[in-house]
């Protein structure tokens, strides 16, 4: 048995594990520590990632997550941020495949966006307008470069380091290495942002140079959003900053059938957070109505990265079979007649688990 750390979360997030969970469990080897975070966690203990939330993810190492919501204007922290920088979760990887039967404009599919997870515009150095900050901040850009910011400015500070530059894009290479991809494409904004992009895509080049085994290129941000859009089977595995990151991996969400069939993966030197990529849709929660195939594929990388590959493969191919019946599928995959519940998808999965030892 592998221990793993199990965060149900708010939203759909404890209907879309419930469903997760019954997969695994059909597949055997996995035993849950179980533990709450989001909205219940600050009714029960006044904190959204409670200490023992993480001492649980250190002791296990790994964990399944379900999507937290972090209340708006409640003084709390991001869940998800707050993860990320205690457990140094510097990659996110959104693998963005598409299954067979799931409605698309294309045909063949097959990205994999690796996200720098620590820096950029998510550092929080912010400026707020009409701040004495910002005052002396305005008073400092003038006096020593003599830019001139309008007084009803707010700002925030983007900073790109050689450091994390190199570990994300090094991962990048190491992952398209490992998984027989065959090129890497960098994006980045360097001919604006001169200092940021700048570091960004020259750390990236010189890297570069250290896998020729590996197709490399580096687009335009914008460029690369075109192209996506025209012709995604052009791309392979795509390294990004934190926002361009962010917003590239749900354009390439919508291109393989959306957000409930998107996985997720955080990871850092010594844990690993699997996640689907989607929110806590408050909308659709606790109506049985949320896709949990997001979270099921999510599950599948997770046994991967522990060791247990043939049961993420099952477990892949039991998704991918029912996905490609297209008897059971919830409303956001456009089913042609009426739609399957939460539970009707896991009840298929568990099934397809069964029937194929
Ligand atoms: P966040 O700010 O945390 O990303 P959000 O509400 O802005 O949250 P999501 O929760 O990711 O965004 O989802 C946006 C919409 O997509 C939801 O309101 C819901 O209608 C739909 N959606 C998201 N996930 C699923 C899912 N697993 N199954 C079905 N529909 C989903």
């Amino acid at each position: 048995m592998t221990t793993v750390t199990l965060v149900p979360g708010d939203g759909i997030g404890p209907e879309v594990s419930a469903a997760t969970r019954r997969a695994v469990d059909a597949l055997g080897g996995i035993e849950w520590d179980v533990q709450e975070a989001g909205v219940v966690a600050i009714e029960k203990f006044g904190d959204p990632l409670p200490k023992h939330v993480l001492d649980s993810i250190r002791t296990t190492g790994v964990a399944l997550k379900g999507p937290v919501t972090t209340p708006v204007g409640s003084g709390f922290r991001s869940v998800n941020v707050a993860l990320r920088r205690e457990l140094d979760l510097f990659a996110s990887v959104r693998p963005c495949r598409l299954y067979e039967g799931v409605p698309s404009a294309f045909d063949d599919v097959d990205l994999v966006v690796v996200r720098e997870n620590t820096e950029d515009l998510y550092e929080g150095i912010e400026f707020e307008v009409g701040s004495r900050e910002l005052a002396k901040l305005r008073g400092y850009l003038k006096y020593m470069h003599g830019y001139a910011l309008a007084p009803d400015s707010g700002v925030s500070v983007k900073p790109l380091s050689v450091s994390a530059t190199t570990a994300i894009v090094t991962y990048a290479f190491e992952y398209a290495r490992r998984h027989r991809r065959r090129k890497v494409t960098l994006g980045h904004k360097a001919n604006i942002m001169k200092f940021s992009d700048g570091v960004w895509l020259q750390t990236g080049e010189e890297l570069a140079t250290r896998y020729r085994d590996v197709g490399f290129e580096a687009t335009q941000v914008d460029e690369l959003a075109m192209w996506l859009a025209w012709a995604p089977d052009e791309h392979d595995v795509i390294v990004l900053p934190n926002l361009y990151g962010d917003i590239i991996s749900d354009l390439a969400a919508g291109l393989v059938g959306g957000l409930g069939v998107a996985p997720g993966m955080n990871l850092g030197r010594d844990y690993a957070v699997f996640e689907p990529t989607h929110g806590s849709a408050p909308d659709i929660a606790g109506r049985n109505l949320a896709n949990p195939i997001a979270m099921m594929l999510s599950a599948a990388a997770m046994l991967r990265h522990i060791g247990r590959a043939a049961d993420g493969d099952r477990l892949e191919r039991a998704v991918a079979s029912v996905l490609a019946s297209g008897e059971v599928r919830t409303a956001d995959l456009r089913p042609h007649g009426s739609p399957a519940g939460t539970s009707d998808v896991a009840d298929a999965v568990v099934a397809a688990i069964e029937d194929a030892p």
